[in-house]
């Protein structure tokens, strides 16, 4: 079976295709999200999501999350001592995301469609591919996110032809798109973002406004207190989604300081926030050539979504209510499923034509001729345009620019600048034209790039036919199927940690988190607590070791709500 992931900067999710349709796989803890942090200790032992989190306060050197956002540069991460490429860290998830599949479903899972955002370059999609091998799986298909979650919103059943606005707000990304549907084909029109604002803005906000009211100075606070802040104000910020108001406490030098927070005044701190959403909508909506009012329905992905200052704003702007009959954290995962039983071939799904933007404007360096017999070169020349639906092919005429100039060099750039050396470099060829008076010769440079990132260039001269071709799979960065192969086996002797032992780990390491953070009596009942688990641990008795670790859990839930 083909099962489809949503591999996400903050959690992600594996899904497959039943009987009734696309479902999330729980995980080894029966969660739905895993959260994409890793940690590896001393030894080399791996541990993923919710565990590797956990590790966080106590051994911060050894934890990582939110490294997707440099899938595909040369960043390294060093992890006791260990250094992982952002690829390898999200290989580490696949793998744990396989494991839980395979024991869920009973079979081995080796195929997978892999969903992106729809920004992505061809470097990041490539490393995300890279990352499905490196955890012994083929990567069937990359799916735009947007395009997942349209899928998964069962679009691709409608009949009529729809305009559609995604709407992905996360923990830290912002990302708008949209997609059309036309005789079915799903086609994305646009995207636009700012991968510098979610919701965790929207947490600090409330955790400003209780300081605000506390009449308290953010810097009065100590490390701690502001992690508990932040804590509060999260909590704070769900609550207040669907009521009028919410009291906010928070334990501050020794106090337990309590106010209360009026929706109407967490939407007015949020008014620079919502300004901020407002421009990657309106670039989005003008590229795709389009007005607020053209849209047909705005479906909403990324947890944030669920705050009730978005669902107004955006009932505000567009004067429609969004879709919200999805849970916003499962739609990619959902869709890419369907996706993979498309691919499949499933009876159940009609297949329906995907297409994709491309993210960025691939060019050549041309020279320009800005006055007569004056020129200026290194200048960068558009081929296909950002957002231009894919598979694209698109074809420029350059002419020569010097007496008699028998060769042509077209360098293939990726990039916005106007400037070939701002934008990247991703190869190159020369072509032989015959000797003729400046601008007589000339050359058709024909770009394709297609679906799977693959980028054919040709270049034909015109007066002689003569044509050469060449595809550019990779950039700088890539590695080679011999290097993956070799990096597999480096990788090999890491070990994930073993599955059943898990929530045993999990709550342990929270309650060694927890009991550092406290005092006193808090303090002595806890490592009561914590030697009754561990004492059943040594025994070995299951249900010995369901019952404390229920008691321990419960105890710590208590007591973390203070
Ligand atoms: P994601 O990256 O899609 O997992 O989204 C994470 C963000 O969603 C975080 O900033 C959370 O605070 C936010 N979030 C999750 N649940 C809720 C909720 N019920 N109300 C408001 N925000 C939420």
């Amino acid at each position: 079976m083909i099962v489809g992931i949503d591999l996400g900067t903050t959690n992600s999710l594996i899904a497959c295709f039943s009987e009734e349709g696309p479902r999330i796989i729980p995980n080894r803890l029966g969660r739905n999200l895993t959260p994409s942090v890793v940690s590896v200790d001393e030894e080399g032992n791996i541990y993923v999501g919710e565990t590797a989190r956990e590790r966080m306060s106590l051994y911060p050197d050894s934890v990582v999350s939110a490294f997707k956002r440099s899938m595909g540069t040369e960043r390294q991460y060093n992890l006791s001592g260990h250094m992982y490429r952002p690829e390898e860290l999200s290989s580490f998830v696949l793998r744990s995301l396989k494991e839980d599949a395979e024991v869920f479903l009973g079979e081995e899972v080796t195929e997978a469609v892999i969903s992106v955002p729809a920004y992505f370059d061809d470097k990041r999609r490539k490393a995300t591919k890279r990352a499905g091998e490196l955890a012994g799986l083929t990567v069937e298909r990359m799916i735009s996110e947007p395009t997942a979650a349209a899928v998964a919103y069962g679009l691709y059943d409608k009949t009529r032809d729809t305009k559609f606005l995604v709407f992905d707000l996360g923990g830290g990304t912002f990302d708008v798109s949209i997609l059309e549907l036309y005789h079915n084909i799903l086609e994305v029109r646009a995207v636009a973002g700012d991968n510098y604002l979610g919701g965790e803005d929207f947490t600090e906000v409330m955790g400003k406004l209780f300081m605000q009211k506390q009449k308290l100075a953010m810097s009065s606070l100590s490390e701690k207190e502001q992690v508990r802040l932040y804590k509060q104000a999260e909590k704070a910020k769900c609550a207040i989604s669907g009521s009028d108001r919410v009291v906010m406490k928070c334990l501050i030098d020794g106090k337990e300081l309590e106010s209360e927070i009026k929706y109407r005044e967490y939407e007015d701190a949020c008014e620079e926030l919502l300004n901020k959403i407002r421009e990657p909508v309106k670039k989005s909506l003008s590229d795709a050539g389009l007005k607020l009012g053209d849209i047909d329905e705005i479906l909403l992905i990324g947890g944030a979504t669920r705050l009730s200052v978005i669902r107004d704003f955006l009932i505000r702007l567009f004067r429609k209510f969004p879709d919200t009959n999805m849970n916003p954290d499962e739609a990619v995962a959902l869709g890419a499923a369907v996706q993979a039983a498309m691919k499949e071939r499933r009876e159940e799904v009609k297949e329906v034509i995907l297409t994709d933007v491309c993210s960025f404007t691939l060019g050549t360096e041309v020279v320009v001729e800005y006055e007569e017999g004056k020129f200026e070169d290194g200048r960068f020349c558009p081929i296909i345009e950002r957002n231009t639906v894919i598979p694209a092919s698109h074809t420029e005429r350059m002419y020569t620019v010097r007496d008699n100039q028998d060769k042509v060099r077209v360098r293939v750039l990726q990039g916005e600048s106007r400037f070939a050396r701002n934008n990247l470099y991703l190869g190159e060829m020369t072509i032989d034209l015959p000797k003729a008076p400046k601008g007589q010769e000339s050359v058709d440079v024909t770009y394709t790039y297609d679906i799977n990132s693959l980028l054919e260039v040709e270049v034909k001269v015109v007066s002689t036919g003569l044509n050469q071709k060449m595809i550019i799979k990779g950039v700088d960065n890539t590695m080679t199927d011999e290097e993956i192969a070799k990096r597999m086996e480096e990788l090999a002797y890491l070990k994930i940690q073993p599955r059943d032992q898990e929530e045993n780990r999990l709550v342990l390491l929270r309650a060694e988190r927890m009991y550092e953070e406290s005092l006193g009596d808090r303090r002595r009942n806890l490592d009561h607590y914590i030697n009754r688990f561990e004492a059943a641990l040594k025994g070995g008795d299951h249900q010995e070791i369901a019952d404390t670790r229920r008691e321990l859990s419960e105890f710590l839930d208590d007591d973390e709500d203070l």
